[in-house]
């Protein structure tokens, strides 16, 4: 692999023609080019992994609580399985698009390997406002999705996850509807299970955990303090609330959070387990009687040590780039910041530990999981945080050195070796004729 280049030569990182800087595909196509140029890969290949290996678009049939009959759309795409099964999670949302899914499939791919898991990348989706469905219609909608796709699912072929809006019980009724066709029990065909359903011990609270994890590491390269560390959290669910909690712990100050309802700021520091139990309680930190109220817009621009976008995509983007002051941003969420972002972010030394680093704890912790479930043998909580601790703390010293080496940002390193790493799988494999 040729990759001594000069990265300076290359042109400024912007959507290509005609596509907007939020479309999430194009986003991802302007940080693989880049870093598929620096690595020299050759065009045959390269020409394979610009696209993905299938999308599959069904119509989700469900009968409501009222007696009426609604159809969603459901994808799930497979972006590239040369180094093993599909992985990628589920979202149910609003937003959902075959060009998001794409996107989040090809991230996938990249997660996985620049972390080395035996996984390629897919994910799925259902265009769908969820907060509208009883746990009745939420049930019927997972099951008849499942069916849609499950000409794709298997332990060795493709193998969902929770993401954004589907949950451990999701994961349950998908388990159940996959075993129902093929007539046993097949528990490694989903992660992020219930324990009490095959899942993983420490699974609900990996991808947190490994964010906490990859912003220690980057406090520590920078020889900045983990105690007293400033800290604003964009998003409150499972990623952001969960990050937000262990960076605590850790002795940070978590000043703002916040949610889809708005953002609370206490310079102070938040409590975190307060806030916790009160989104349990109310389903979101609407009304939170802590700090001050601030926008999600206000929350990003905060001064402090480390920025955790654990929300959607594209909140950090051209427009507010400039105004980003955290020294660290750590991207919990799956394309939070756009490429035009990321140019800025460099000029003004804002040091981004990417997405399919920062937040590859959860299919890590998933990978143990399916693991588990093909062996039949289960890990104490400690044993599986002690191995993704492992695989973070390797990962995160991975990317580093080929960002000083090549002298590139660390998200460009992170795609550089995650897309040699599946490109010596393709050589390897060569084509099926
Ligand atoms: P979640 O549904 O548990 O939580 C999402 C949170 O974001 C909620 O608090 C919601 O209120 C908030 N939110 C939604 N829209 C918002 C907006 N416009 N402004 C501010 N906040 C908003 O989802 P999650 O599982 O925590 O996933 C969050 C992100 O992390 C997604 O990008 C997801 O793809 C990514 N991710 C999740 C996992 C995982 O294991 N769950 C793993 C890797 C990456």
């Amino acid at each position: 692999m040729a990759v001594d280049m000069v990265p300076e030569l290359l042109p400024p990182r912007t959507a290509p023609p005609g596509r907007s800087e939020t479309d999430p595909f194009a986003a991802m196509l302007v940080r693989y080019d880049r870093a598929a140029e620096l690595i020299g890969l050759e065009p045959g290949i390269d020409r394979i992994l610009r696209q993905p290996e299938q999308e599959l678009v069904v119509s989700v049939p469900v009968e409501m609580d009222s007696g009426d009959i609604r159809v969603f759309t459901g994808y799930r795409v497979i972006h590239n399985r040369a180094r093993g099964p599909g992985k990628g999670g589920i979202r149910y949302d609003a937003r959902v698009s075959l060009e998001e899914v794409k996107a989040l499939a090809a991230w996938m791919t990249w997660k996985c390997a620049v972390v080395d898991l035996p996984f390629g990348g897919a994910k799925g989706g259902v265009l769908c406002d969820p907060t509208e469905f009883s746990a009745g219609e939420r049930e019927r909608l997972t099951r008849r999705y499942t069916t849609g796709i499950i000409r794709t699912l298997g332990p060795d072929s493709d193998v969902p996850a929770p993401d954004v809006n589907t949950n451990e019980q999701v994961m349950a009724w998908i388990h159940d509807t996959y075993a129902m066709h093929v007539g046993h029990a097949v528990p490694a065909v989903v992660t992020g299970k219930p324990v009490a359903l095959g899942g993983s011990l420490g699974r609900r609270e990996a991808t947190g955990r490994g964010c906490m994890l990859a912003t220690k590491e980057m406090l520590a390269h920078l020889g900045m303090p983990l105690r007293g560390a400033t800290v604003a959290v964009q998003g409150f669910g499972n990623v952001g609330a969960v990050t937000a909690r262990l960076l605590s712990l850790e002795g940070c100050r978590v000043v703002a959070i916040g949610d889809k309802t708005g953002a609370f700021h206490d310079a102070k520091g938040i409590d975190i387990d307060d806030a916790i139990a009160w989104v349990k309680a109310h389903g979101t930190l609407e009304r939170y009687p802590a700090g001050d109220a601030i926008t999600n817009d206000e929350l990003l621009e905060l001064d402090v040590d480390v920025l955790v976008p654990a929300a959607l995509e594209n909140v950090i983007t051209s427009a507010n780039a400039g105004r980003i002051r955290a020294r660290v941003l750590c991207e919990g969420a799956n394309g939070p910041t756009t490429a035009a972002a990321d140019d800025v972010l460099e000029a003004n030394g804002i040091h981004v530990v990417p997405d399919i680093l920062a937040n590859a704890g959860g299919v890590t912790v998933s990978y143990f999981e399916w693991v588990q479930n093909r062996s039949g043998y289960y890990w104490t909580e400690q044993l599986v945080n002690e191995r993704l601790g492992e695989i973070m703390t390797r990962s995160f010293a991975e990317v580093l050195r080929t960002a000083e080496r090549h002298r590139v940002p660390m998200r460009t390193a992170a795609y550089m070796l995650a897309i040699g790493r599946v490109a010596t799988a393709h050589r390897l494999r060569g084509l099926y004729a």
